[in-house]
């Protein structure tokens, strides 16, 4: 609970990360990845998480995610501190309030396409939404191929039955680690048009790590991750060009390596 004043207590937020520390042994050593990162997302938000290769997005993301832990820090889902939860409780707050799309799509091949968007939600003893299914189905162009084996499908058709695997929970934040890294750049926006408007139309929060600007282009904010610390932040402004983007990047990246 906060306290009265604390300026936490006025809006609920999707997410809240405070000083987050997290390192991998390596033999006798510990070898910092996230080194005190601190950010708060808002309901509806879109932030794109940019940083070079090692930075610690996907660490970040699995800290989460509750897929890894941290060494200390906290974070807060939806107002309730999730740190150091029974792994029971994180598991049915992930599965209630997160949906999280890999790179690798991670779709089951001994499923049809139906039962693979489906699992989660039956997963956490919850009954499918039969509309509402049809209607991400639809939204996603994937309605014709529900009863069909991911195999079956190309890259950008399975990446977009792992998206409606983590739409149909309703989940109020959506985890997504590089999504648009194996699709083609007409599909990769096309992806990005379809979470903007989740974010749009069903006040879902989205925290997205790309390398491209193009891509998050798409978010409201974008946070820059260097050496598992976050060295700056700036908005997507209406009439930024992704160039202006990813000069605004670069900058950041350069200054703090100085
Ligand atoms: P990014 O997603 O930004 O490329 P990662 O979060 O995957 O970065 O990795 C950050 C650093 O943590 C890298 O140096 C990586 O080698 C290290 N790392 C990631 N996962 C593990 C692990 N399971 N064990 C040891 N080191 C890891
Ligand atoms: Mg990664």
């Amino acid at each position: 609970h906060h306290s009265p004043g604390d300026p936490m207590s006025a809006q609920s937020h999707p997410l809240v990360i405070r000083d987050l520390v997290k390192s991998f042994r390596q033999g006798a050593a510990a070898v910092p990845v996230l080194s005190g990162v601190t950010f708060t997302a808002c309901r509806g938000e879109f932030i794109a998480l940019m940083g070079p290769s090692g930075s610690g997005k996907s660490t970040l993301l699995h800290c989460i995610a509750g897929l890894t832990g941290h060494d200390s820090g906290q974070i807060h889902l939806n107002d309730e501190l999730v740190s150091g939860l029974p792994d029971r409780r994180l598991t049915e707050i992930r599965r209630k309030q997160l949906g999280f799309i890999f790179q690798s799509f991670n779709l089951l091949p001994n499923l049809n396409v139906r039962d693979n968007i489906c699992l989660p939600v039956l997963a956490a003893g919850a009954k499918v939404d039969a509309a509402f299914l049809q209607s991400i189905a639809e939204r996603l162009g994937i309605a014709d191929k529900l009863s069909r084996r991911p195999g079956d499908l190309s890259g950008g058709e399975q990446q977009r039955v792992a998206i409606a695997r983590a739409l149909l929970p309703r989940p109020a934040l959506i985890l997504a680690d590089e999504p648009t890294g194996s699709l083609d750049s007409h599909s990769g926006q096309e992806l990005c048009r379809q979470l903007q408007r989740c974010c749009a139309d069903e006040q879902q929060t989205i925290l997205l790590v790309t390398h491209e600007a193009a891509v998050a282009l798409w978010a409201q904010r974008v946070l820059v991750l260097l050496d598992g610390a976050i060295v700056g932040e700036f908005p997507v402004t209406p009439g930024l060009s992704a160039l202006d983007l990813a000069a605004r990047y670069n900058e950041l990246i350069c200054t703090a390596a100085k």
